[in-house]
């Protein structure tokens, strides 16, 4: 326990922990307009940020990331909307997943005496950002609209092929055994709702997603995924329905967002949850 906190006080001293702070923040506020305009199909409508109650532009500097929600107090400054949370809490898990994701691959070897860099780790860094930032736009889209885009999971099957080329650990036997087994493997779990409770439960887009999730981290990632994705959401659910106060089997939970995170807490820990595991 104390050498990480000591790891974590020699990491917090490293400018590139905060340049991957501000990269994350940046990239957030990015991803922010990704989740409003993909399911709204209006991508490429126009160029500049304008305001979703008023139309009216947002001057750049209302447009900083975490620190414009945080002192306009979530309401927009053009017409007093309130400015949903959701953008605040999607900058700060970017923020401090950057870093996070830095540290766990900290691909600069050194860079006060010239920039030396450890390739494979630094593709294995990349690899990790990607990865977790189409699951998030991917998650907060399924939360609000629950749908999972094609646009976002079709690509990133299709992109499997680049990602085993590239990264170091990953073989081609796994990728693709891992989309196969990732998609079917949910497609036999969607049937058997089906046939058990007679309407569809699961949507293709998770099967497309946990097809994505095989494809870039192999199949080993399928059953942890698949296993933990579910223990989370029967939890979360059960909150739901305790804070509601009433039982409704009917009630929406998307499930994306819960494969999101187990696969995401796969790439980024697994090593560390397998090593405890393995050490009691
Ligand atoms: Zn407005």
């Amino acid at each position: 326990m104390l050498r990480f906190f000591l790891e974590v006080s020699a990491h917090l001293q490293s400018p590139l922990t905060w340049l991957f702070f501000v990269l994350g923040a940046m990239m957030g506020s990015f991803y922010n307009v990704c989740i409003y305009r993909i399911p709204r199909k209006i991508f490429f409508a126009e160029a500049r940020s304008v305001c979703p109650n008023c139309g009216q532009p947002i001057p750049f500097w209302h447009n900083i990331p975490i620190l414009s929600w945080l002192l306009l107090r979530g309401k927009a400054r053009c017409c007093g909307a309130r400015i949903s949370a959701q953008y605040l809490f999607v900058e700060v898990f970017t923020a401090l997943i950057f870093p996070t994701i830095y540290w766990l691959f900290p691909f600069v070897i050194s860079w006060d005496t010239g920039l030396v860099i450890d390739s494979p780790e630094m593709i294995r860094c990349f690899h990790a950002l990607t990865f977790t930032s189409l699951l998030l736009i991917c998650s907060v889209i399924d939360f609000e609209h629950q749908i999972i885009p094609d646009v976002l999971s079709l690509p990133m099957i299709l992109a499997t092929p680049l990602v085993v080329y590239l990264h170091p650990d990953l073989d081609w036997k796994s990728a693709l055994i891992g989309v196969l087994v990732g998609g079917g493997s949910l497609y036999t779990v969607a049937w058997l709702y089906f046939v058990v409770r007679k309407k569809y439960g699961l949507g293709m887009g998770d099967m497309k997603l946990l097809a994505a999730i095989g494809g870039w981290l192999g199949y080993q990632s399928i059953l942890t995924t698949i296993f933990w994705g579910s223990i989370l959401g029967s939890f979360i659910g059960l909150g739901v329905i305790i804070v509601r106060r009433k039982m409704d089997l009917d009630t929406k939970l998307p499930f994306g967002p819960f494969l999101s995170l187990a696969a995401v807490g796969y790439l980024l820990f697994g090593h560390y949850l397998a090593e405890y595991l393995i050490t009691f």
